[in-house]
């Protein structure tokens, strides 16, 4: 399309966070230690992530800021920090009433309502471990992850419980107390529960945090799902350094930010950003309780005036989908950064940012077992779009190929396409899977940790993704990442999503198959698959361009918004499925 490579920040920009003018020099500059140094620590000794991200700020000037400002289908409800130091001390008096010990963990499992929220922050002032829920899950994968993590507690809803859980409880010997938010925040009095209000309304205003140390474990967290049985990632009071130091290196938050994450704390995305970093930060986050609604999401943009939003590629395709009126229909004159995790982000869509909110998209890199965002398009730095961007000061990435299972080689130079790999010792790195030791072995060799992930560094020290190692095709001896195949289809107007798989093939290794959705106004046709070949065959040339190309309505995602290639390539070979407990509902 003529889009040129780079998009060139301007001096405006380049104003907004000095700190990252130079680049080099910032990461020479930068040490975990320092940025640990900013943040207050317990006043007796300790650290704990509630704490700074909490009663630091209710005891200070920001005390009447509105923390978070949550819409619900009706009405919204704004709770300061202050309020909010008193409802998490006062569900962490729940909890140490109910007798649950430092190092027992909580479970929540709700929508994104007020208890999550002071039900996560309280647990860590208790010295628990917390582990959100995705509250669209059905009691099968409830059931695997309670029992994985013996949840001593579990926070959820009246209509949750009676739907979901009251089937699964007599599984759960280890969960000994149920809190249960009653429906429309009425009373409920279902055996072998608590009303979470009736407890709330009883507790004390004040509680002493528990003098947890960086090294306490703080939050479980289970990944997506996408190439096979989710991993729960164990997380300590520690990682809030790296929420701290993202939040101002990699979203830019000011204190005067109104920041909207969209993603649901179910994910590690949801809690990392859409709970601690912001408050960290002492801005005023946004919660939507509801469900993706195109007009609905711009309509909170303007009307919240939104400066700073965290969004997902699938959201972004979603809303790429739906149409650039819709869009237009408001404005966004508040919104200054905008950034995007989750899946690679096709370059197609950071263009689509500066046309239609005015601001580029900028992506960025991590995983549940990263804990925070490790590459990223920075703020004041130029953008290449369809690149996850420069490592954060304080990170060390590198492109390394592994010997079986000897040590690691790092292949320096650029443009080499390899594993990436970070240098063990950052401060949220995963501490462990729960109960996978030698799959948590598996993610090291030496000093470096294995992401998993293929991808290249550009002469300037830019990252590419380039696909999963489970997903990468190999086709006459080619390795081809689908994402560069998708990016290439989605340039296509009829095109809203696209997934690419390997299809096994006695010629050539496997030959490349695209799935892909269209965009509203778009019908498939034997004419449009042909073109969409010949599209395809033009941009990539023909030993990387898909050689079929099927029409979907959707396509599979985990409940995260990750497309499931390995689910398209099991249907397509008619294989078993495998786990799907993150699937979405109707994929
Ligand atoms: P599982 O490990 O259970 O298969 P998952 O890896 O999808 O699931 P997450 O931790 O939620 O679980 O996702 C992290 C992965 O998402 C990364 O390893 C990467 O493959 C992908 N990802 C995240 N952000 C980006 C990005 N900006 N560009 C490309 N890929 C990304
Ligand atoms: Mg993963």
């Amino acid at each position: 399309m003529g889009r040129p490579a780079i998009i060139h920040k301007t001096a405006a920009d380049l104003a907004v966070p000095p700190h990252l003018a130079d680049y080099a020099a910032t990461c020479r500059a930068f040490s975990w230690d320092a940025a640990r140094r900013e943040l207050a620590g317990l006043p007796g000794g300790g650290l704990n992530i509630a704490f700074e991200a909490v009663d630091r700020h209710a005891q200070g000037a920001r005390a009447d800021h509105v923390a978070f400002r949550f819409l619900g289908s009706q009405a919204q409800r704004d709770i300061s920090y202050r309020e909010l130091s008193r409802l998490t001390n006062r569900f962490a008096n729940v909890l140490k009433t109910l007798g649950v010990q430092r190092g027992e963990r909580v479970f929540v499992l709700t929508g994104r309502i007020p208890e999550l929220y002071t039900a996560v922050l309280g647990s860590f002032k208790n010295g628990c471990v917390v582990s959100p829920l995705f509250s669209a899950f059905g009691p099968e994968p409830l059931a695997t992850r309670l029992k994985l993590g013996e949840g001593a507690v579990l926070v959820t809803t009246e209509g949750l419980y009676e739907h979901k859980v009251a089937k699964i409880r007599q599984q759960l010997p280890a969960l000994r107390h149920v809190l249960l938010v009653g429906d429309e925040g009425q009373p409920t009095n279902l055996p072998d529960t608590h009303d979470l209000a009736r407890l709330m309304a009883q507790a004390p205003d004040a509680f002493d945090i528990v003098a947890t140390q960086a090294e306490d474990p703080a939050l479980l967290h289970f990944t997506s799902g996408t190439t096979g049985t989710p991993k729960g990632a164990l997380h300590v009071h520690g990682a809030v350094v790296t929420h701290w130091a993202t939040g101002r290196y990699t979203l830019d938050l000011h204190a005067d930010d109104i920041f909207w994450c969209t993603a649901d704390p179910g994910w590690v995305t949801g809690t990392s950003y859409g709970i601690i970093a912001p408050l960290l930060h002492g801005v005023t986050s946004i919660v939507d309780e509801a469900e993706f609604d195109a007009e609905r999401w711009w309509r909170i943009l303007h009307e919240q005036q939104v400066s700073v939003w965290y969004t997902a590629p699938t959201a972004i395709r979603m809303l790429m989908k739906a149409g650039a009126e819709l869009a237009r229909k408001y404005s966004y004159p508040r919104l200054r950064f905008v950034a995007s995790v989750g899946e690679p982000l096709n370059p197609e869509a950071v263009w689509w940012g500066l046309d239609v909110l005015g601001k580029p998209i900028h992506d960025n890199w991590w995983q549940t077992e990263t804990g925070g965002i490790m590459i990223a398009n920075l703020p004041a730095l130029d953008i290449k779009p369809g690149s996850m961007g420069l490592p954060l000061p304080g990170v060390e990435a590198a492109i390394v190929r592994q010997h079986a299972d000897g040590p690691v080689e790092v292949l320096d130079q650029p443009g080499r396409e390899g594993e990436l790999a970070l240098k063990r010792g950052w401060p949220s790195m995963l501490r462990g899977y729960l109960n996978n030791e030698e799959r948590y072995r598996k993610c090291f060799a030496g000093d470096w940790y294995l992401t998993g992930d293929l991808a290249r560094r550009d002469a300037d020290g830019y990252y590419w993704f380039v696909g999963r190692l489970d997903d990468v095709i190999k086709s006459a001896g080619h390795l081809i990442g689908p994402f560069e195949v998708e990016s290439a289809l989605m340039e296509h107007p009829a095109v809203a999503e696209a997934g690419v798989i390997g299809k096994p093939d006695a010629l050539v290794g496997e030959v490349v198959k695209a799935f892909v959705s269209l965009k509203e106004g778009f019908e498939p046709s034997e004419a449009l698959r042909m073109e969409l070949l010949g599209h395809a065959r033009k941009k990539l040339g023909a030993a990387v361009a898909p050689k079929e190309i099927d029409f979907l309505a959707t396509l599979p995602r985990t409940r995260s918004g990750k497309i499931m290639r390995r689910l398209l390539k099991a249907r397509e070979l008619g294989l078993p499925e495998g786990d799907t407990s993150t699937l979405e509902a109707g994929a």
